[in-house]
């Protein structure tokens, strides 16, 4: 596979260098594949609902190519997801896509972990490590702290900011030995973000170590979060034929921040999976619901919410969207809604009520935007809490109750118990692996906020 990149068309690279990489440093754009390969019939319109395993390494073989040989990749496949992702059936027309069964306990393990395993390999040849930094505002550090634990040849810095995040997340990203260190820095998420940056220009530093990011951009993230749409829309299919129901659509409905989970559904479709539509269901933090519904794309300052792994104001993803779809074509696909606060929490509350099924704050803005987009009549009457921006065609289909919607769950509720817990008086009982790690003793090292004492630090602990 080829791939280029989001600002210049005749920019062509391989799989690895845009993996290494992650964007494209001479034009600050954003590499994507050259083109959509499609699924193998077998996967398509086999018998039966493939497992996971091979709809992953099926999708994997097309974007990897010859770089990296069927047997490695299905070794990396195997030791990225002893989870899958269950579809949930929570009535006749609406679903949850439970994407919390990783380490973590979110959707992001998904990305992180394939990612780290393809790192990995690409760099089985290097004579020296390869040092992953990172600066996290919470959620991102335990997803690549915990997708690098262990993988040989690489090992991670996390920087986050001290007091800032949540007790949990600090247990879920300091508390690794071996290969992930943390650093708890005196300072704010910028002030680690520009720490992390200024190690990266600095050239004296680069000479003696070979430095890397693995931030949320990176292709080899985007590309594993289709394999879960593609399984879930192939189960689904499968469940509506037994029904009767073939003519029905498929609409995914995404939770989204940086839009990285919803550019990998767009992705997933592009190569056959059966999904008919989507909604970017968003927070306050409404820039791209703002712009399916004005034309123009007004990135802004984030505001703080109660899902917020999606306060994002300038979705690097929307660079990617834009480069696969015009206009006209994103307002066709993706109905696209927004949700406050109060209306987060009230749909905790009533989705809590209709199904007994808890959400998190994330598909919980999902959640609404679903009900919101359904026909508000008869005894099946519901309030609507969410403003919708945009209404594609295929929402004709929601009059005749012949549109399914996935509700991508993209957190384990657990981990925003306090949120949950206002919202509808009870609590989801803790993992198992989250309580674990919660006994661990913390292993972070101080570190002020001072550039000269971090470059120190690095010289002194990584090699
Ligand atoms: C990161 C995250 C999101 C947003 O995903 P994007 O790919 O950034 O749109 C949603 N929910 C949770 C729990 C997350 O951690």
């Amino acid at each position: 596979m080829t791939y280029t990149d989001t600002r210049n068309p005749s920019v062509k690279t391989d799989f690895a260098s845009a993996v290494t990489l992650g964007m494209n440093a001479a034009t600050g754009g954003l590499y994507i594949p050259c083109s959509y390969p499609r699924l193998p019939d077998s996967l398509l319109s086999g018998a039966s609902v493939p497992p996971f395993f091979d709809v992953a390494l099926e999708t994997a073989k097309l974007y990897a190519g010859d770089e990296i040989p069927p047997r490695n990749l299905k070794a990396i496949i195997a030791d990225a997801y002893p989870f899958d992702a269950p579809l949930v059936r929570l009535a006749d027309e609406t679903s949850v896509l439970e994407l919390f069964h990783g380490p973590t306990c979110a959707f992001k393990d998904f990305g992180a972990r394939f990612m780290a395993r393809v790192m990995s390999y690409f760099n089985r040849n290097a004579d020296r490590r390869l040092h992953i930094l990172v600066a996290t505002s919470g959620d991102t550090g335990s997803a690549v702290g915990s997708a690098f634990y262990q993988v040989p040849g690489l090992d991670v810095t996390i920087l986050y900011p001290a007091g800032k995040i949540s007790p949990l997340q600090e247990k879920q990203l300091s508390t690794f030995d071996g290969n992930i260190r943390a650093l708890k820095v005196s300072g704010t998420f910028d002030d680690c973000q520009k720490l992390v940056k200024t190690a990266f220009t600095d050239d004296a530093l680069r000479a003696a170590l070979r430095l890397s990011s693995a931030n949320s951009i990176n292709i080899s993230r985007l590309l594993p979060q289709s394999f879960y749409y593609i399984h879930s829309s192939l189960a689904l299919r499968a469940a509506l034929a037994e029904e009767d129901r073939v003519d029905d659509v498929v609409i995914m409905v995404v939770p989204s921040g940086n839009f990285g989970n919803l550019t990998s559904g767009l992705i997933a479709r592009e190569m056959g999976a059966p999904i008919d539509g989507f909604v970017a269901a968003t927070n306050a933090n409404k820039t791209v619901p703002d712009w399916l519904a004005s034309g123009n794309y007004e990135p802004r300052p984030s505001v703080p919410t109660l899902s917020n792994a999606m306060d994002v104001g300038a979705p690097s993803n929307y660079e990617r969207i834009a480069a696969m779809y015009s206009l006209e074509q994103a307002r066709r696909l993706c109905a696209a809604c927004w949700l406050d606060d109060a209306g987060t929490l009230e749909a905790i509350r009533e989705c809590g009520e209709r199904s007994g099924y808890l959400l998190d704050p994330h598909g919980a803005v999902a959640w609404q935007a679903w009900s919101d987009l359904r026909p508000q009549a008869g005894s099946d009457a519901r309030v609507r809490r969410g403003t919708i921006t945009n209404i594609p065609e295929w929402h004709d289909k929601l009059a005749g109750r012949k549109a399914n919607g996935v509700i991508l769950e993209t957190a384990h509720p657990a981990k925003f118990s306090e949120t949950v817990q206002k919202a509808c008086g009870r609590n989801a009982p803790l993992p198992e692996r989250l309580a674990k790690v919660l006994a661990l003793p913390e292993r972070a090292t101080q570190m002020p906020n001072d550039y000269a004492q971090f470059r120190e630090w690095l010289r002194d602990n990584l090699d």
